[in-house]
């Protein structure tokens, strides 16, 4: 839509989406305190506590989905464009953001059935097979993986032995790679989709084998595209023009504040490096957006390091940050607003 902030060719979108009121917060009385103008990109929220002593916290984004946003929408809007440019060769990178709770899952993901319900990460695959049936002249190689950042650590969701650690190594040729992920190389929707299943129930088995939280994990699925296309325009055949996209779609752990409330040992050790890689990240895209800057922190966190070839540079990015809209998470939803504004910037 041309409305994100573009700086040398990248760009940077932030995009806030508020989930309906669940019925048990209606059953609890819960009021909601957000609101949200989806002309003008204003999103406001009151303080519970100080009723109308206090005026709203008002806050403006390239893009609102309040409550009643359908699944296709936030598709065709914030994810679209980027699934689109990847299949023209370029890297791509959607996020997630939120307290846990607030619909992250729910928009990346979504559920199978019926299928309005699917996610950004079903309808890209959707998207992308449909492209390709209907592309003649050029041949397409695409291969997913799947993996999580738990702890700093990362682990492939695709192997046959999820709990083992993977490095992250750096190329020139290639860049930075996770070494001995698994990918696997995929024909249609059907093929990757399962790709996406195995993927989910070693996370859950790995998850409750070593006890951990999934809300506090980050999960990256990546889907890359190899084009080849063949164009013999005169006497001279230069032979194919190979392009590479890539496609990160990331369920980011939860942003709520970890390990205030007496967390010791293992547990506030992962609390404080899920608020050390998200704040990693909030400073690697405020400085994208800034575009003054010339050192980018990727290399403070293990996400921004994995990512670093699809942030910044001839790449798209958008960032969907995740509301509820209840009072009792005034804080929370302040807090996440503060963080999507810092990574937007006008
Ligand atoms: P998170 O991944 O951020 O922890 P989830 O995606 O699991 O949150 O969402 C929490 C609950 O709210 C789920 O039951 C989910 O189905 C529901 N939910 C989230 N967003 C929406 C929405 N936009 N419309 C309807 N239900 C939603
Ligand atoms: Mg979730």
């Amino acid at each position: 839509s041309g409305k994100g902030k573009k700086h040398g060719g990248e760009c940077v979108k932030v995009v806030v989406r508020c989930r309906p009121l669940a019925s048990k917060e209606i059953a609890d009385g819960r009021q909601r305190i957000v609101d949200m103008d989806s002309q003008t990109g204003q999103v406001t929220v009151r303080n519970p506590k100080m009723d109308l002593k206090e005026p709203p916290k008002a806050f403006t984004f390239d893009q609102v989905f309040d409550w009643n946003s359908t699944q296709e929408q936030v598709y065709e809007d914030a994810a679209k464009p980027i699934v689109i440019s990847v299949l023209e060769g370029y890297n791509g990178t959607v996020f997630a953001y939120g307290q846990t709770g607030t619909g992250k899952t729910h928009t990346m993901e979504g559920r199978d059935e019926p299928a309005d319900q699917r996610g950004i990460i079903p309808n890209a695959f959707e998207h992308i097979f449909a492209e390709i049936a209907q592309t003649e002249g050029t041949e397409f190689l695409v291969r997913a993986s799947f993996l999580e950042i738990y702890n700093e650590e990362i682990r492939d969701l695709l192997a046959k032995n999820p709990n083992n650690k993977l490095e992250l190594k750096e190329s020139v040729e290639t860049g930075v790679y996770v070494k001995d992920l698994t990918s696997f190389v995929v024909k249609g929707v059907q093929e990757i989709r399962n790709v996406l299943l195995v993927g989910k129930k070693n996370r859950t088995v790995g998850a409750t084998l070593m006890n951990q939280d999934s809300s506090r994990s980050h999960s990256i699925f990546s889907i890359t595209i190899e084009t080849s296309t063949h164009i013999k325009a005169g006497p001279k055949d230069d032979g194919p023009t190979i392009r590479v996209g890539k496609l990160n779609l990331v369920d980011l752990a939860g942003s709520e504040r970890q390990g205030k409330t007496g967390a010791t040992g293992d547990r506030l050790k992962e609390a404080t490096n899920i608020n050390w890689s998200l704040s990693a990240l909030g400073n690697v895209i405020s400085a994208l957006v800034d575009g003054k800057s010339g050192h980018i922190p990727y290399r403070d966190s293990k996400l921004t390091r994995l990512l670093q070839d699809s942030l910044g540079g001839n790449t798209k990015t958008v960032m969907v940050a995740n509301l509820g809209p209840a009072d009792y998470n005034f804080d929370e939803t302040v807090s996440t607003l503060r963080y999507a504004n810092r990574a937007k910037n006008i």
